[in-house]
């Protein structure tokens, strides 16, 4: 790829490629489909943006990115972002403003963005005008095709009328995390070759975060399971780690927050000063009015953000980007075990120490359909790795990671590999993970 340098340097790319980002576009560039499952973070869209920036050096003409996106929101934000690169991108959505329309009309983009909405309306002609210009075809976030298909948002299942009026250029699949079965499903629903796809994957592995499951049977009692956080608050105050704790549903969400506001009185404040601005403790969820979700986002973004702890049901998840969130405590178990991965993935993105709680209390069980989630829960051995191997694909190569026990039973702080995995792994360490910094040895009283 003679031009890329000379690209990312024309574009203020100020960033080396990583091997996996070269070898998709290598393969894009032969005309091959990839399946690219890369972790958030990785940089998966500099693929597609590249991608017709470089065909244009090579020929001379504008080429044009299609990518289906499900949320409107990123799109926006990336249209955005890239005016910056001085790459011209605009989004097909029900309120596209009419001057990008024009552009789009015009051909003049490097890339466009389509929600799978937008793909069964009239719109699609114009995009038909302009086949010729475009050279790539891409899903975003593709795991949803999969996922989301089925119920919520039928449009998304719709996808292959759009394969069939682009079958000569090379389709990129992306996701940060899919299973073979998600795979599977997506290569017959958008009729791909296997033969001539590609799988670029790095498994979804967070090693910087602790995975704590309690043990069966587990009590759903709030108010003695979660003490810890009551406890948390008081003594760190304004120093609490960034907080979320999943529920199950709308109501249990409610349920604890009002039961945490209740047991720390003014101590739920900053500087005890009792006023909404200092609130520490917030709900979120799918009955949560627009412009409290707009104060709690933009305030937990924040580095210094007052809110410290979330109570929230799955509605907090796709497309939020916080990196410094400590803890994910998951109040009954997931769903799915993709949800909980998605979960626990939200946890200490900066690289740091992250942890997650989840209590698989009886009835969050029985209501759990999943039967790979319910596996996860029984696993004596590794939790990490349980997961890890959900997300192995066909035509990856590339192992589950081991991790090693310390040599040495007499550290005081254990922080080898073994206690800094999971619960699992730090009781079969030979000083049993002694002492080992957690949440909930430090802040659980048993009085
Ligand atoms: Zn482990
Ligand atoms: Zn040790
Ligand atoms: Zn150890």
């Amino acid at each position: 790829m003679e031009y890329l340098d000379e690209i990312l340097h024309d574009h203020s790319f100020n960033i080396q490629l990583k091997s996996q980002q070269k070898e998709c576009l290598a393969h894009l560039l032969n005309g091959t489909n990839v399946f690219a499952m890369l972790p958030t973070g990785f940089g998966k869209s500099l693929i597609y943006t590249l991608f017709p920036l470089i065909q244009k050096k090579m020929t001379g003409s504008r080429k044009t990115s299609l990518v289906v996106s499900p949320l409107r929101a990123l799109m926006i934000d990336q249209v955005i972002r890239l005016e910056k690169h001085d790459v011209k991108a605009a989004y097909m959505t029900k309120d596209t403003p009419p001057g990008m329309m024009e552009d789009i009309k015009k051909g003049f983009v490097d890339i466009i963005f389509l929600s799978p909405e937008m793909l069964r309306s009239v719109k699609i002609d114009v995009l038909k005008c302009h086949q010729s210009q475009i050279s790539l075809l891409v899903f975003d976030e593709c795991h949803c095709i999969s996922e989301w298909g089925l119920d919520f948002r039928p449009d998304y299942r719709k996808v292959s009328d759009i394969v069939s009026l682009f079958s000569d250029i090379p389709t990129l699949l992306l996701s940060a995390t899919a299973t073979m079965s998600v795979q599977n499903d997506l290569y017959n629903l958008l009729a791909l070759d296997e033969e001539n796809t590609r799988v670029v994957a790095k498994l979804p592995d967070r090693p910087n975060v602790f995975i704590h499951v309690e043990q069966q049977p587990c009590s759903q009692n709030h108010e003695i399971q979660l003490q810890w956080i009551i406890n948390m608050v008081s003594e760190l105050q304004s120093t609490t780690p960034k907080t979320i704790v999943y529920c199950q549903n709308l109501r249990q969400c409610e349920t604890l927050y009002i039961w945490l506001m209740e047991e720390l009185e003014s101590l739920a404040y900053l500087n005890g000063v009792v006023n909404i601005k200092n609130r520490m403790i917030e709900m979120y969820h799918s009955r949560t009015d627009e412009s409290s979700m707009h104060r709690i986002l933009s305030d937990f973004k924040n580095s210094e953000s007052t809110i410290k702890i979330i109570f929230a049901t799955v509605a907090f998840g796709l497309g939020i980007d916080i990196p410094n969130i400590s803890i994910v405590v998951c109040w009954g178990v997931s769903s799915s075990a993709m949800t909980f991965w998605q979960e626990l993935g939200r946890c200490a993105r900066n690289g740091s120490d992250g942890y997650t709680y989840t209590y698989p209390y009886a009835r969050s069980l029985s209501l759990c359909s999943d039967k790979k989630m319910k596996d996860l829960i029984k696993e004596k051995g590794c939790l990490r790795n349980h997961i890890l191997s959900l997300f192995i694909l066909d035509g990856m190569d590339e192992d589950l990671p081991t991790s090693s026990a310390c040599d040495v039973n007499e550290c005081d702080v254990c922080k080898c590999q073994m206690c800094r995995c999971c619960s699992n792994c730090k009781m079969k360490c030979c000083c049993k993970g002694k002492d080992l910094v957690n949440h909930l040895t430090k802040y659980h009283t048993t009085s």
